[in-house]
């Protein structure tokens, strides 16, 4: 059987969010069924994306994160994709929120789950990576909840500083392509 972290939704939901009573029981999957007015409440990973923004020279972009979690680590550009928004469209959004930079085209590298816990409950992501050139000269403007830009070459990535697990899979795959 799966063990589940303090902040699961499982651990930290008490009430029915539709009725408010307090036999709501886990089928220790993905459901938090209600005992007394039938109400499911689904626990599903929700999508989000992440940038690798690459220059000529191959150096890429990390953000140092403004807020919590894991607030002054680094992380790539990205977020949760909005609803009725496409992935391809969040990709856009959010390297602009960011850093300021239209993005022109984009390749699908993989997805890879993460959980991400804030304000002491966990969300479940399916993070959507993507590898997209910018041309030489592009200028980096952080914004948003990014405090920070560096351009790194893939190599001097110090991993201990980085931000979340999935990440970390990101980067390394990212990089096990790039050969030599
Ligand atoms: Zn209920």
């Amino acid at each position: 059987m799966q063990i589940f972290s303090e902040t699961h939704p499982s651990n930290v939901f008490s009430y029915c969010p539709k009725c408010g009573s307090g036999k709501l029981l886990f089928d220790g999957v993905k459901v938090l069924s209600c005992n007394d007015c039938g109400f499911n409440f689904y626990i599903n990973p929700a999508p989000a994306v992440a940038v690798i923004l690459v220059y000529p020279d191959g150096k890429i972009v990390l953000t140092r994160r403004k807020h919590d979690p894991m607030k002054g680590t680094y992380d790539l550009p990205g977020g949760f994709v909005e609803i009725n928004e496409r992935i391809e469209d969040a990709v856009v959004r959010e390297t602009f929120e960011e850093l300021h930079v239209k993005v022109t085209g984009m390749n699908y590298l993989g997805s890879f789950p993460n959980e991400y816990v804030y304000k002491g409950i966990s969300y479940f992501t399916c993070d959507l990576a993507f590898v997209c050139p910018v041309p030489d000269g592009t200028e980096l403007h952080p914004s948003d909840d990014v405090s920070e830009a560096i351009k790194i070459k893939p190599k001097d990535i110090d991993y201990r500083q980085i931000s979340f697990l999935s990440i970390r899979n990101i980067l390394q795959l990212y990089i096990s392509r790039l050969g030599d």
